[in-house]
């Protein structure tokens, strides 16, 4: 395991951790959690946060003087903000619509993607945040393949990628636990 997966394992770890206080607050696991490392979930999502103004969007590459305009690659519309291009884009309608589950769950521009993604942790059960977040990876993935992998674009639902990825990850990780004992 590298540097680089080692941060993204302690990210997961702590959100699961702090996934773990905010589903089940009176569980044991959550009290020593919270005894131990935090009083609430706001350190949590204060790196989140930091994370997501991270994210190399067009928008946040044009704020650290990148030589780019700023907007979105796909609609060429709108300033690509984090929002915008793991949910909000016009491109994205088909997996939204898709996505029965997130219906009415939008995040307009006076909110942050982070606050946006909160919001869907304490609404959606945790195999729906699973799916969720499966997907926005695979959009992310799908908006980087198109820019950088000779602009082909990938014809596959994104929906049911996410499903049939979900479903090998779970299926895996069952085998694991049996194998380990
Ligand atoms: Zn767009």
């Amino acid at each position: 395991m590298g540097f680089r997966d080692l941060g993204v394992f302690n990210q997961a770890l702590l959100a699961k951790q702090c996934w773990c206080i905010i589903k089940k607050p009176d569980s044991l696991a959550a009290m020593v959690l919270k005894g131990c490392y935090f009083e609430d979930c706001s350190f949590m999502f204060d790196k989140m946060a930091a994370c997501n103004d991270r994210i190399p969007t067009m928008f946040n590459l044009a704020n650290w003087k990148v030589c780019v305009d700023g907007l979105c690659p796909n609609c060429k519309r709108s300033p690509e903000m984090t929002a915008h291009a793991l949910w909000e884009c016009s491109k994205l309608n088909v997996i939204r619509n898709e996505c029965r589950f997130m219906e009415g769950m939008r995040c307009n521009d006076k909110v942050s993607f982070c606050t946006f993604f909160q919001s869907c942790l304490l609404r959606l059960n945790e195999e729906k945040v699973a799916i969720f977040c499966v997907i926005l990876w695979r959009i992310w993935f799908i908006r980087n393949h198109g820019l950088f992998e000779d602009g082909g674009v990938l014809a596959d639902s994104i929906y049911t990628w996410s499903g049939e990825f979900l479903s090998g990850f779970k299926a895996a990780n069952e085998v694991g636990a049996a194998v380990l004992g």
